[in-house]
Parts: structure tokens; C-alpha cells; sequence
């Protein structure tokens, strides 16, 4: 496996590659990440990885000095599920000057959900998942599934601007007791850890009475909300949406079974844990 840090040499090293398969992350890398690799080494081109901690998708409170950095293990773990490239810029490569020119995500979709509370957020992906396209120029890239409402906004991008990448979801990787991997995991003390699997049990039961319109999806909703802050957690939100653009339901859609999916986002502690179930 090759382990590239500037555009010019990756461009040389894929120079010769066609139909790559392209698998973006932020490093400390889990199960849930090494599973899209695997997905990619599935469609049988070369697999580029890449490892950058986008600093345009974090607010200035939130923990982009303290997101946990790994290359070496993440080089290890990727070797070990047969990634051929790993491309690792830092940030004077891919943001050498301001990114003054960035991507506007349409509000409807962007300004919602995590982009009610982390304002900007999707204009961040956008923007450097844009970028690491231009660098890789890959036939097809695979998101998480985890992060639900991006995986979204990435596919619209892509037809929106005819990108020539097909955009592919993979499914979220648990742990044994429910609860999705996810980077922000290694924050969590012992008891919050135990606690964490509150989010995914909250996100089933909601999704378990998505179909029960004698009750009103505000009060589902709220009941749910109450009940995580019961347990001392802060809800950002806890919602059912349609799967198809992520607003919410009618009574009817419920009732005649339109694809939904419940999602979450929670601080238990300091630590803000996004989660999200199809139903
Ligand atoms: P991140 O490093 O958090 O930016 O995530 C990089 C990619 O891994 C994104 O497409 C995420 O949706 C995906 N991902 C993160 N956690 C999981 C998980 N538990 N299962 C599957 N994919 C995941």
C-alpha cells in the first residue's frame, strides 16, 4: 500500500489506475470505516482511503484540536484490509490558501437536522469531499450509512453537478451491544459508554411506533426527547423523517408505509453521539 501526502505525487500514482473506488474519512479509523474498504475492494477497482481532518465542518467550539489523530495505526488497519492508497494530506496541502470558494448545499435539505445545530456543517463536507473528488477522480465512492443526512447531501452534489462518481451507502457497523461505531466512542468514560446505547434503543423505539398514528409524531417525538433527558443526556434531536428527503412524514405516509427513518443526535457529557435507524 502506497501512503501519499501531496496532490502532485497522488495524481502521478493514479496516473495509471481507471475505475477507482474511493472510501474519505477522518482517520482513527474503526471497524465501521475498514467496512466501507471492504465494500470498495468489492467493485474490484483500485481502493484509495484518504485521512484528513476537514477543519471547514467543525464549529470553532467544537473538538477539531482534540479530534484524536493516528496516521500510523490507520496505515496499519488499511494495509490489513488491502487498500492500495492512502492519501494523507495536511492541511497547507489541501487548503494552501483560504477555501474561499466552497459549496452551498441547498437549505432544505443542509439547513436541517445536523445542520440546524452545527451551522455550516454540510457546506464543510461539501466543500472537501468536492475537493478530495478532484484529486481522486473516482468512479465510484462509498459513505457510511452512519452518518445518514450526509450520505444525502453527497448523492444530491454528485447529480447536481454530474460528477462522474456514483455515490454508494454501506450499512452501519455496531458493537456487540448496539451501539454504532464512531470516532468520538474514544471520548466516552466507562459509565457513559453504557449509557450510549440509550441513543440506538431510543431511535428503534421510535422507529418501532413510527407506524402507530394514534399518537401524534410531535408527541413521539417529545416522549422521546424527555425520556434521554431523564437519563441526563442532551438531545439535539430525535426524530422520524421520510427517507426520501428527510422531512417529516404525514399521517398517511406513516400509515401506508413510506420508507422512514428515525435520527438522533445526543450529548451525554461532553461527547455528541449521532445515530439513525430505517423503519
Ligand atoms: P468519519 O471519519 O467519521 O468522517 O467517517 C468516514 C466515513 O466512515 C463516513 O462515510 C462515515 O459515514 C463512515 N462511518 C463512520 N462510522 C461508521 C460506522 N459505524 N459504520 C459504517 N460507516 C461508518
Amino acid at each position: 500500500m502506497q501512503v501519499i501526502h501531496s496532490i502532485a505525487e497522488l495524481r502521478r500514482a493514479l496516473a495509471r489506475q481507471s475505475q477507482t473506488v474511493f472510501v474519505p474519512t477522518m482517520g482513527n479509523l474503526h471497524e465501521g470505516h475498514l467496512s466501507l474498504v471492504r465494500e470498495a475492494k468489492r467493485r474490484g477497482g483500485p481502493v484509495v482511503a484518504s485521512v484528513f481532518v476537514n477543519r471547514l465542518q467543525f464549529l470553532p467550539h467544537e473538538d477539531f484540536d482534540r479530534y484524536p489523530r493516528t496516521l500510523e495505526r490507520d496505515v496499519e488497519l488499511l494495509t490489513g484490509v488491502g487498500c492500495n492508497f492512502v492519501f494523507a494530506p495536511d492541511e497547507a496541502e489541501l487548503y494552501p490558501k483560504p477555501q474561499v470558494y466552497k459549496v452551498a448545499p441547498p437549505a432544505a435539505l443542509a439547513d436541517i437536522l445536523e445542520g440546524e445545530f452545527r451551522p455550516g456543517f454540510f457546506t464543510g463536507v461539501c466543500t472537501v469531499v468536492l475537493k478530495l473528488f478532484q484529486c481522486v477522480q473516482p468512479a465510484v465512492a462509498v459513505f457510511g450509512q452512519k452518518d445518514y443526512q450526509q450520505l444525502k447531501v453527497i448523492t444530491e452534489m454528485a447529480r447536481q453537478f454530474a460528477l462522474p462518481t456514483e455515490v454508494v451507502g454501506a450499512p452501519t457497523v455496531r458493537a456487540d451491544d448496539g451501539l454504532a461505531l464512531s470516532s468520538r466512542n474514544g471520548y466516552l468514560g466507562e459509565s457513559e459508554r453504557h449509557e450510549a446505547i440509550a441513543l440506538p434503543q431510543f431511535l428503534r423505539d421510535l422507529a418501532d411506533r413510527a407506524r402507530d398514528t394514534g399518537t401524534s409524531l410531535a408527541a413521539l417525538e417529545k416522549a422521546a426527547l424527555d425520556g434521554l433527558r431523564a437519563r441526563g443526556w442532551s438531545p439535539d434531536y430525535l426524530t422520524l423523517r421520510r427517507r426520501s428527503d428527510l422531512l417529516p412524514p404525514t399521517d398517511a405516509e406513516r400509515q401506508a408505509h413510506e420508507p422512514l427513518v428515525t435520527l438522533g443526535a445526543a450529548r451525554i457529557g461532553a461527547t455528541r453521539l449521532i445515530d439513525n435507524i430505517e423503519c
